[in-house]
């Protein structure tokens, strides 16, 4: 179909962020559309075995790999993904490192064969906006975040109605096709940057990327008409209607070993993990993760996982103490949780093999953080879902399954962690109300199987949509072709 076509991903070194980008490179090279994801070499070690395989199995990938300039920038030599950083205090540094692959990403230009059609680069790497610029190629961002998002912000942006609100006082959000009240202390960076140094850091980066962000010849989104069509016609009509929801991005995996190696790390204990699923009735599991840079303190943590405890259901807790990994291990020990709950309760260090998890019929709700690779997946697997939202837009995102899709009950989280701000040691959340809302999720009731019948529908949508002839099929043909006529006419000119 395009074979002249040439697409160059530039991810942003995340789980968050690199994983739904190897998918989309693995999407696109399924239209038989060359494509090229720049990516640093711990990360070619990491997301290396996914991306191989892709390229075994015939499709147009390669891998372009740029040393990580982690130490130049006072990062730890082996630090390379976000989700490495010993303390998110370097988050600045993190950045700084990573806009210094912009030069030799611009010497490796020349021998991209053939000739970029366009970049598609993760939002928060501005830089490549210029790459862009100087080779004369459309600059089109790829946002993980869900259109919800993206025109809760725009309106926030342009109304500024936060500024005149107190942090705890609910006000609706202005513009959008429901009533969805918020909080300005339930709002992302943007607009409640917090009080640390780091915090205010942040907010400068993210202003930055904002402005550079509206410069953008059009965004990719990993998520589907379906899910969102009203916020999706409205977020097209502020952008000239180049704004292409081509997800789910995790549906492109197919295979056990796909889903298993995505995002992983070395410290799985998959094999465990699953056939403990096995022994469990359907539809009986809460599965609880809080993405990959959870920021949950170690008295929240303890919170969380003695809620599911008092529950009764069976679980499998994900465990990321980060740089307090010590404190809860030390408390595990003390307490003898894990040996209490042996038979109702499976943890899990470092790194789970969340879609595999997820398609595992014993799952029978998901307790997640909300940020927006989880949530989606979470509608994929076509499960209920507790909401625990902690930074960034996973406000939002709580607001999108809770009220936009209604397949969630909130835990009742309020306000977002700031960075720089996760050594407080505060307990938002109490084991009671864990307890409580796993109760709900999981109740036999008619509201909680109307939730069940709703998540399954969406989920059936999830599948369809991206079928030869589902929407985000058809939306990424139209994504290539804009591309493909903005290339000859080029060509032309
Ligand atoms: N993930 C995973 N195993 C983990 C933690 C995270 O597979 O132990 C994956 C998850 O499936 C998702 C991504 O990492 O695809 C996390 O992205 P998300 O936007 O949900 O949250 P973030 O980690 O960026 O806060």
């Amino acid at each position: 179909m395009a074979s002249n076509l040439h697409f160059l991903l530039i991810p942003l070194m995340c789980p968050g962020h690199l994983i739904p980008m190897v998918d989309m490179a693995k999407l696109i090279a399924q239209q038989s559309v060359a494509v090229t994801i720049v990516i640093t070499p711990r990360n070619v070690q990491r997301y290396g075995s996914v991306l191989n395989r892709a390229i075994a199995s015939g499709l147009p990938i390669r891998i372009r790999k740029l040393r990580f300039p982690a130490s130049e920038s006072g990062l730890p030599e082996e630090c390379e993904s976000l989700d490495d950083l010993p303390s998110f205090s370097l988050s600045k540094n993190f950045f700084e490192a990573s806009a210094k692959l912009q030069q030799p990403l611009e010497e490796v230009f020349g021998e991209l064969k053939p000739r970029p059609s366009c970049i598609i680069s993760d939002k928060h790497l501005a830089w490549t906006a210029d790459v862009a610029r100087k080779h004369q190629i459309p600059w089109v961002i790829f946002d993980g975040m869900s259109c919800f998002t993206q025109l809760s912000t725009h309106n926030l942006f342009v109304s500024k109605i936060h500024e005149k609100m107190a942090d705890s006082e609910p006000f609706i959000l202005p513009g959008l096709p429901d009533s969805i009240v918020m909080t300005k202390s339930q709002l992302p960076e943007l607009f409640n940057p917090g009080n640390s140094t780091q915090a205010k850091e942040m907010k400068t980066i993210i202003e930055h990327i904002r402005a550079t962000e509206l410069g953008a010849y059009g965004t990719v989104l990993n998520s589907f008409e379906e899910l969102e069509r009203r916020y999706i016609d409205e977020y097209k009509k502020l952008k000239h209607g180049r704004v292409w929801c081509i997800g789910p991005f995790s549906q492109s995996n197919k295979n056990d070993l796909d889903k298993a190696q995505r995002g992983s790390k070395d410290s799985i204990n998959e094999h465990d993990c699953m056939k403990w699923l096995d022994s469990q009735h359907p539809g009986s599991v809460i599965y609880a993760c809080l993405g990959s840079l959870s920021l949950l303190t170690p008295p929240q943590f303890i919170e969380l996982a003695l809620g599911l405890e008092e529950s009764g259901f069976p679980f499998i807790l994900v465990v990321k103490g980060r740089s307090r990994a010590e404190e809860i291990e030390k408390w595990l020990a003390e307490d003898g949780f894990e040996e209490r709950v042996k038979g109702q309760g499976v943890l899990v260090r470092g790194w789970a093999p969340q879609v595999l998890i997820l398609s595992h019929p014993a799952v029978g709700a998901f307790l997640t953080h909300c940020g927006w690779n989880s949530t989606i997946e979470g509608f994929c697997a076509g499960v209920p879902m507790i909401t625990w939202p902690q930074f960034t837009d996973q406000f939002f995102n709580e607001r999108v399954v809770v009220e936009v899709v209604g397949t969630g009950v909130a835990v009742g989280a309020q306000t977002v962690m700031h960075y720089g701000e996760d050594d407080a040691a505060r307990i938002q959340v109490k084991r009671e109300d864990v307890c409580k809302v796993a109760k709900i999720i999981m109740d036999e009731g008619r509201e909680a199987e109307e939730r069940r019948q709703k998540a399954k529908y969406f989920s059936e949508m999830a599948g369809k949509v991206i079928e030869e002839a589902g929407s985000s099929q058809l939306n990424l043909k139209l994504f290539i072709e804009d591309i493909m006529l903005h290339t000859n006419k080029g060509l032309a000119a």
